[in-house]
């Protein structure tokens, strides 16, 4: 899913918070690696400018140079930023306040409407709804056939005519059905066509006139990249959409469309879809897709793991002295332990934000066994008061503990300089200004 833009920012992000400090030369060059990489995604341009302006203003504003962190800064702002293009806040399906809720799909030929539908209909069936689908469409030979395999595979009901009629009629009759039976959601299939003509305009427009809708829903092909977007809008213009579904993100997509629609139309993506099977429809978080996109795994799972195996006041206790800067190597420890109660590291790390770069900012070469136990026995040959105050350890502090757990004062060393890289990182992560917003996560 979007592997190649992906890739390219998480490259440029590694490099930036490389050698410490940055340089306002640093940033620039980096600013136009995102721009490049951005548009060679097939991100709108005009989008593509606002991002990088909005990016450069914050990174300044934000004294990213002054910082002994400047990468993962960046990256807490070009995260902020993502989620604002891709909308900010999920925004939920529509629900009607009287009568069933009805849905409308629509878009071009082939974009993925009629599968959408059956994936609709599911989702409302598991929010316990009762759905009806129907079938609009007599421009494909087996447009309604195809939807009613898909009614029988989740046990939806179908309307569809077998005599070819006006859509608005169509819908008009599977409006009474949906009463007779008790439906309590619609969702309606419609014909698509390879553009957007004045008649199909017409039409459709008839069509919600008929219906009126709750949520017109404009499916929106991931792979047809600016395209898609640029027939959205003229959608949108023709039946007035309410949300945006961009289908095929599964697909080796360049990603440009996911990224430019929301800008670009004004409308919430409300769902992505992401293969062909009917479970495989996300609801859409901009702020889960913008991490998924920088690398930054998937912290909400993380979160919901941990506050499962360690219990959910004493996660959010010590994300609270993070936040404050208030973790000191007792925590540090206790993380530790935490950590390794979790369950397996290497998949752990894998749903860690920036856990390639913390490994490489905390230079720690693998993280094994081997390295928890050796951090635990070095700080657990410190007094307590060293635990809470770490900056009191000197000279001979240091050649005490290493001798009491028969290591090296540069094993103590290097494990105060791996606590002081994951104070900074945990501030960060935890400020909810940082990646992942790991505090908004926490109820902090
Ligand atoms: P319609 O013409 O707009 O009704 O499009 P269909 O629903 O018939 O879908 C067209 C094709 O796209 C079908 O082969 C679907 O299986 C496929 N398709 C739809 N959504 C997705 C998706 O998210 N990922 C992939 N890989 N294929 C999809
Ligand atoms: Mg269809």
């Amino acid at each position: 899913m979007l592997d190649a833009l992906s890739e390219r920012l998480q490259s440029t992000f590694a490099r930036l918070g490389r050698g410490g400090r940055i340089t306002e030369a640093d940033l620039d060059s980096a600013m136009r690696e995102v721009r490049v990489a951005l548009l060679e995604a097939d991100v709108n341009f005009r989008v593509v400018r606002d991002f990088i302006a909005r990016v450069r203003e914050r990174s300044v504003g934000a004294e990213v140079l002054q910082s002994i962190t400047p990468g993962q800064q960046v990256i807490g702002i070009v995260h902020d930023q993502l989620v604002e293009i891709l909308g900010g806040n999920e925004e939920p399906l529509l629900r009607a306040e009287k009568g069933p809720t009805k849905i409308l799909v629509c878009g071009v030929q082939g974009s993925g409407k009629t599968t959408l539908a059956g994936r609709l209909a599911l989702h409302l069936q598991q929010d316990g709804l009762r759905p009806l689908l129907v079938a609009t469409d007599f421009q494909r030979a087996a447009a309604s056939e195809q939807l009613r395999v898909l009614g029988d595979q989740i046990g939806v009901p179908v309307y569809a005519e077998e005599r070819e009629a006006p859509a608005p009629e169509i819908g008009k009759r599977a409006l009474a059905e949906a009463q007779r039976s008790g439906a309590t959601a619609v969702v309606v299939d419609t014909r698509g066509a390879v553009a957007l003509d004045d008649d199909f305009a017409d039409e459709l427009a008839d069509l919600a006139d008929e219906i009126d809708p709750t949520e017109v829903l404009i499916v929106v092909d991931a792979m047809t990249g600016q395209e898609a977007v640029t027939l959205a809008q003229d959608f949108d213009d023709a039946v007035e959409g309410t949300g945006i579904v961009v289908t095929k993100v599964d697909s080796d997509t360049r990603g440009g469309a996911v990224l430019s629609v929301r800008e670009v139309t004004g409308l919430p993506i409300k769902f992505i879809t992401t293969g062909e099977r009917l479970e495989e429809l996300e609801v859409f978080h901009p702020d889960r897709f913008a991490s998924r996109i920088l690398g930054m795994g998937d912290v909400v799972s993380l979160v919901e793991k941990a506050k499962e195996s360690i219990g959910e006041t004493e996660v959010r206790d010590v994300a609270r002295r993070m936040q404050r800067g208030e973790f000191d190597l007792e925590d540090f420890l206790l993380q530790m332990q935490q950590v390794q109660e979790m369950g397996p590291l290497s998949g752990l790390l894998d749903m860690l934000p920036g856990a390639g770069q913390m490994k490489q900012q905390m230079q720690i070469p693998e993280i094994d066994e081997r390295f928890w136990k050796h951090s635990e026995a070095i700080i657990l040959s410190m007094t307590p008061a060293e635990r809470r105050r770490p900056e009191i350890i000197d000279g001979s502090r240091r050649r005490r503990i290493a001798a009491g757990c028969g290591m090296q004062p540069a094993d103590v060393n290097r494990l105060l300089n791996q606590y002081r890289e994951a104070k900074k990182l945990m501030q960060v992560m935890t400020s909810g200004k940082g990646p992942g917003g790991l505090g908004k996560l926490l109820g902090l």
